[in-house]
């Protein structure tokens, strides 16, 4: 017997495929300062067998923990200045392509990342500041037509029930 989505209100047809998660959300301590962030929905859809827990920063190479990163003008620079932008893209591809594998049509993604931020990510300057924008993993993700919501957006609207 099927089990229920984790989605809320979800009676899509995807409702039962794959869904490719930020896997800092799916407990990894992939995080930048080796952390975690688990969220209960996307641990749930981990127990169902039906999340596919990717961290493109890892997948681009890049140690755990790490310096924090953040976007200026299209490229990934550390506090430090140091350009990571090839990384944080081969990284994104690769964690696409797992996604595609496994027939993801949408993904949840941890909010305001570098990478996998959606609509809302920090400008560049490293002082808590926050633009319109997306991850470089985000939009690659949304260019390919994947749905994509953040981690708070889908606890908003689990909590509007
Ligand atoms: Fe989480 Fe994405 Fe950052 Fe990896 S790149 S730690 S999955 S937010």
């Amino acid at each position: 017997m099927p089990q229920p989505s984790a989605f809320p209100g979800d009676t899509g047809r995807d409702g039962l495929a794959p869904v490719l998660v930020s896997a800092c959300l799916a407990g990894v301590a992939c995080r930048y300062d080796g952390r975690a962030t688990p969220q209960p929905l996307v641990l749930r859809l981990v127990e169902q067998g039906r999340a596919v827990a990717v961290c493109p920063e890892v997948l681009g190479g890049l140690s755990t923990p790490r310096e924090p990163v953040e976007l200026r003008q299209g490229r990934a620079l550390d506090c430090f200045g140091v350009d990571v932008t090839a990384a944080f893209y081969a990284g994104a591809q690769a964690a696409l392509e797992l996604g595609l594998a496994r027939g993801c049509r949408r993904a949840i993604l941890k909010a305001r990342s570098p990478s996998c931020g959606c609509g809302q990510i920090y400008d560049g300057g490293f002082c808590g500041r926050l633009v319109t924008g997306d991850g470089i993993f985000a939009a690659l993700l949304k260019e390919r037509g994947l749905a994509v919501c953040t981690e708070e957006e889908l606890a908003d609207e689990g909590s509007r029930g």
